[in-house]
């Protein structure tokens, strides 16, 4: 069970606990044996390029937060390494030599996602499982999509008022905003009118459902001037100014149902269901698994009056039905690595071999991805370093710190921290914008 900094301090001190891993920093209680768990409920954001990751507690009265991490994906340097490798033995094969097609015959499997996207859910997941060995988690709560269109499109919304008091009508607000992007549905934004309300195309008194079909954003000056009308009656009625002028465009398109909800990319909504079948099937029965929607997130995070930040859009996740405490503290920056490459030929830019690497990975029992703390007794490089350490053949290593890298470090000097496991690790803070005090990295 998660517990605080000056607890484990005094747990490691007086013996009765060990450390067990630094990155995330784990104690293992020596003189305890079985007793009750507390559930730990894991909470995950997931994004293209971070995923949000929370572990809290759920108590009868509050939600307390109890560690904080955003994992960065490397999606983007797969993409490009794949167009790389692709691209040089294209120009090998096509240029040194004729080889003819082969058949293409190939197919791919019913569940296959492009290798950066794969990386995410393997990620994602890893992480997840690598929590559940740590802690006692009982509950993994996902954001699964943006809005809920199952429950939008089915259900009728009478009594919802159509402001931010609600969840409902938050997140169909949310989702006009979304569909017409911001701005007026009729006008464009021409108005200069920037206060945004829902609007129902068929108007209430005439019978228009409060469907979202039926719903559009509109300006209130829009609002007002249309007033009861139906939307053919008002395209009728418009003048030759600028305003009328583009409200028929508008009108237009609204008649015509032109307008396309949901920016939300395929490629996203495949990333998330793969990754949720995954988290289902590694929870089987005996976790329990919840998700939510992303309007649903940032519901609660301005209930809660929370900054915007990965890791807290994690911990709004699903329903909360308790203020959430402790959200201020470090948070853990995880970024994907990767364990090296498998390739031992560097190319130049026309792919032709420029060097090699060594066939053995390790250098005086070091390796790349390593964690290690380097003192340096005298001469140039003289002081302490933590940090990743990049190996080389020489025993002269190059360490990644949280203030830069510092290159030709002796092997000599180093201690191992912790194996490499394909992360780095940071700790950062969440940067608080309305003059609260921003807490230190322990
Ligand atoms: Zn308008």
């Amino acid at each position: 069970m998660p517990c605080s900094e000056k607890r484990a301090r005094l747990l490691l001190s007086r013996g009765r606990a060990v450390v067990h891993l630094m990155a995330p920093f784990t104690i293992r209680l020596k003189d305890r044996k079985d007793g009750t768990l507390q559930p730990v409920h894991v909470k995950i954001d997931p994004g293209s390029k971070q995923t949000g990751l929370g572990l809290v507690f759920e108590s009868r009265q509050d939600l307390k937060v109890l560690w904080l991490a955003v994992l960065h994906h490397r999606s983007h340097q797969i993409s490009e390494q794949l167009t790389a490798r692709r691209a040089m033995r294209r120009r090998r094969r096509n240029q040194l030599w004729h080889r003819p097609a082969r058949l293409d015959n190939r197919t791919r499997k019913a569940d296959w996602l492009p290798p950066s996207l794969q990386h995410r859910v393997d990620t994602t997941l890893a992480w997840v499982k690598k929590l559940s060995k740590l802690v006692p988690v009982s509950d993994i709560g996902l954001e699964r999509v943006k809005f809920d269109m199952q429950k939008m499109l089915n259900g009728d919304i009478s009594g919802v008022e159509y402001q931010q008091g609600t969840l409902f009508g938050f997140e169909v607000k949310e989702y006009l905003l979304d569909k017409h992007n911001h701005t007026c549905a009729y006008c464009g934004g021409v108005s200069g009118d920037n206060r945004l309300e829902v609007e129902h195309v068929h108007p209430r008194s005439k019978g228009g459902s409060n469907s979202v079909k039926n719903l559009v954003m509109a300006c209130r000056t829009c609002n007002e001037a249309k007033s009861n009308i139906l939307l053919a009656d008002w395209k009728r009625m418009l003048g030759r100014s600028k305003l009328d002028k583009a409200r028929a465009v508008g009108i237009e398109k609204t008649l015509k149902g032109k307008w396309v909800g949901l920016k939300d990319a395929a490629a996203v909504n495949a990333t998330r269901n793969a990754l949720l079948s995954q988290i289902l099937f590694f929870a089987k029965d005996e976790k329990s698994v919840c998700t939510g929607t992303g309007a649903m997130t940032k519901f609660n995070r301005k209930q809660q009056g929370m900054p915007k930040h990965h890791t807290l859009d994690a911990v709004c996740v699903g329903e909360v039905n308790h203020p959430i405490v402790n959200w201020q503290q470090p948070v853990l920056d995880i970024q994907c690595t990767g364990r090296g490459s498998y390739q031992r030929t560097r190319l130049d830019k026309y792919g032709f071999p420029r060097g090699y690497l060594m066939r053995q990975k390790a250098v005086y029992g070091f390796q790349t991805g390593d964690q290690v703390k380097a003192i340096v007794p005298s001469g140039k490089k003289q002081g302490n370093y933590t940090g990743r350490v990049a190996v080389r053949a020489s025993g002269s290593f190059n360490i990644q710190t949280s203030d830069g890298l510092v290159q030709g470090i002796s092997h000599k000097h180093c201690t191992l921290i912790q194996r490499g496991s394909g992360y780095g690790f940071n700790l950062t803070t969440i940067a608080i914008i309305n003059g609260g005090s921003e807490k230190q990295a322990a």
